[in-house]
């Protein structure tokens, strides 16, 4: 109905001016907390970072950090949305890799891309508690929790701090699936080795198509885990950030 019409009734019915002015008031109430909701989501980010959405939105997107299933068990502090943020520079050449992709079927999928230094605190803090194991036989069956940090699976700084760090794989648009890798993402243990031997010819065949195409975009591979690359030319390379994710 136009407002004219609106405004017709109103003068002449006390009734539908009430009803007039409640739909008025609900209108501004739900503009205000859309644009307040949107206000709480998002942060403005330090100078040189981007969203990847805002970069490459078509690429998949699943921190492990921001929910249960990690080796953990519980959510990350300072992962307060599952949004992906990293350097622009990588947001960019992450752009390249998905287009390159997305011609061939194929999409990348996300785990973990900048991580504050809040969230390292926390790993830290949970390897020191030797009895917390929940995840012991998902993540890390055959270490013994008390030499995390002597074996480099957990230390006080991590180059995803820097935002240019990404942990990803590669989905199969046609089936929706992630490609076989020959072990799971975050698995501690020699199966998470690049070079590692002992998985099917299909998987080694998945892990050199991933290694490929990122390196090819400039990203350097990281030899003891096949989903952790960091770009070459990271533009803050001694700097270590703690602004939350959201
Ligand atoms: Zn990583």
């Amino acid at each position: 109905m136009p407002y004219s019409n609106l405004s017709t009734i109103v003068n002449l019915n006390g009734y539908f001016k009430i009803e007039f002015c409640i739909f008025t008031c609900m209108k501004w109430i739900f503009s205000f907390l859309l644009l307040s909701s949107f206000l709480l989501q998002s942060q403005e980010l330090p100078k040189g970072f981007s969203y990847v959405r805002d970069i490459a939105p078509t690429i998949q997107q699943e921190l492990r950090y921001c929910n249960h299933n990690n080796f953990v068990g519980i959510p990350i502090n300072g992962y307060e949305e599952n949004v992906l943020i990293t350097s622009t520079l990588t947001a960019q050449a992450l752009k390249k890799v998905q287009d390159e992709l997305l011609k061939k079927g194929f999409s990348l999928k996300v785990y973990d891309a900048y991580r504050p230094q809040t969230a390292v605190n926390h790993f830290v803090k949970w390897a020191r508690v030797m009895n917390d194991t929940l995840m012991k036989q998902q993540y890390y069956p055959k270490i013994n929790k008390r030499y995390l940090f002597k074996l480099g699976y957990i230390a006080s700084k991590s180059g995803h701090s820097r935002g240019s760090s990404v942990d990803l794989t590669i989905v199969n648009l046609e089936t929706g699936k992630e490609l076989d890798m020959g072990s799971p993402y975050d698995f501690f243990g020699p199966q998470s080795h690049i070079t590692f031997e002992n998985i099917t010819e299909e998987q080694k065949k998945n892990r050199r198509m991933l290694q490929q195409v990122m390196k090819k975009h400039g990203f350097r591979p990281y030899t003891n885990e096949w989903w952790h690359f960091t770009l070459r030319n990271e533009p803050f390379p001694k700097t270590y950030f703690d602004f939350p994710i959201k």
